[in-house]
């Protein structure tokens, strides 16, 4: 990787076009987190404290190319307005003359929200056209959204290769901080790895065994590894059909030096009401009714003992249905101890994904944890060792 800093740039008196990721979650018209919004402030205030003229841009929803009045970013002016304490203009069009016209209204120092890129087909389809219509607005380019990262879009790709561009301030750390658990991590690294499902995650299996001292899988796709094996597995979440590609990720760990932990014991219930009647039982000791749902107490030690041993954490997926208790215990505990020895330096602890951030942050954890990473699929792919379209636009 080698980037420039956004320190390097000169930005007085320029015009900065910074695409952010404002798609925040919102439930009956209101917004329930602005954890988005908060990544881009550091730089925005950067740019507007060394005089520049700042230009958001950020996809909302998916109103697939056409004006859809309910996926409008202009609610999200005011909101950025009480956070920055200062005036945010918006323009209803993020290209063209009404955009032009909002953009030449700026002085130093002012920040302008345009329209949802996605009102345009131009965005999704990396139109040429449409990033030359972007790139007018502006005399520099910052890319703050690791999270829309992994799309090779027009205002993360395109318009990267038509100005100067920069990675923004949330961008960069999220950039180093990844680079340091898994790019050149202090060894031995443990990755723990759960969730639902091993499709969504072979690629990634694949490229950490190449990486990794240990894997620890669990949750929902663990039955799948232990189903392949021979193993009962009752009637529990399992992708029986990727037996084999489960026994192939196992032999090419082993064939790499990586030490696989899959649960031994584990929690069952016949119901996935919360407060079910739920028992420990080793693998095999399975009934047809049952459905694994959550790690036992052994294979639980085991993990805690493999995490003591190594100095970089890298941890994506719950390892059991987090969302209902009791069946949140072994991600909590695993958690609760990672999140420990981060606090006290004797761990580096990266942990990304939707849900994982959901599991992290409800358990008040995630500001102990070395870094949390919010994204989601740009996550995953650049755990699986993809390089990701909107962080190559930017290496120099
Ligand atoms: P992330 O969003 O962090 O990438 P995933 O979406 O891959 O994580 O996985 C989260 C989901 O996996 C949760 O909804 C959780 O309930 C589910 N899950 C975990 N363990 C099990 C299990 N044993 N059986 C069924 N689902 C599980
Ligand atoms: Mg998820």
């Amino acid at each position: 990787m080698g980037f420039r800093t956004l320190g390097d740039a000169d930005v007085a008196s320029k015009r900065i076009l910074v695409r952010v990721d404002f798609n925040v979650p919102v439930e009956a018209g209101r917004i329930v987190d602005d954890a988005r919004v908060k990544a881009a402030l550091p730089t925005i205030a950067d740019l507007r404290k060394r005089r520049g003229r700042v230009i958001l841009i950020s996809h909302f929803d998916r109103p697939e190319g056409q004006r859809v009045p309910s996926m409008s970013l202009r609610p999200l002016a005011p909101i950025l307005s009480q956070l920055i304490g200062a005036p945010v203009a918006f323009a209803e069009d993020c290209i063209g003359p009404i955009a032009l016209g909002a953009v030449d209204k700026l002085r130093d120092g002012d920040v302008l929200l345009l329209e949802n890129l996605r009102f345009h087909p131009g965005e999704e389809a990396n139109d040429p056209a449409f990033a030359r219509a972007l790139a007018a607005l502006a005399d520099l380019y910052v890319n703050d959204a690791f999270s829309a990262a992994h799309r090779a879009h027009a205002s993360t790709e395109g318009v990267a290769h038509l100005l100067p561009a920069y990675p923004g301030r949330s961008m960069q750390t999220e950039l180093e901080h990844l680079e340091r658990a898994l790019g050149s991590p202090k060894r031995p690294v443990i990755a723990l790895v759960g969730g639902a499902k091993v499709s969504t995650k072979i690629d990634l299996l694949n490229n950490l065994v190449g990486k990794l001292d240990y894997l620890a899988i669990g949750g929902g796709m663990a039955n799948t590894f232990r189903f392949a094996q021979g193993h009962d597995v009752g009637a529990s979440l399992a992708e029986k059909e990727l037996a084999e590609i489960a026994l192939k990720i196992l032999d090419r760990a082993q064939a790499l030096g990586c030490r696989v932990l899959l649960p031994t014991d584990v929690v069952v219930a016949e119901t996935l009401d919360p407060g079910a009647p739920s028992r420990v039982i080793e693998l095999d000791q399975i009934r047809p009714q049952e459905r694994i749902l959550d790690l036992g107490p052994v294979s639980l030690r085991q993990i805690l003992a493999a995490i003591n041993e190594s100095a970089t954490l890298i941890w994506n997926g719950p390892l059991g249905v987090f969302e209902v208790p009791p069946f949140d215990a072994g991600t909590l505990q695993v958690a609760r101890h990672a999140a420990a020895l981060a606090k006290s330096g004797k761990l580096i602890a990266v942990a990304g994904g939707g849900d994982t951030a959901a599991a992290l942050g409800a358990a008040g954890l995630a500001d102990d944890f070395s870094f949390v990473s919010t994204a989601g699929g740009a996550f995953l792919e650049w755990m699986a060792g993809k390089t990701l379209p909107g962080v190559a636009a930017l290496d120099s």
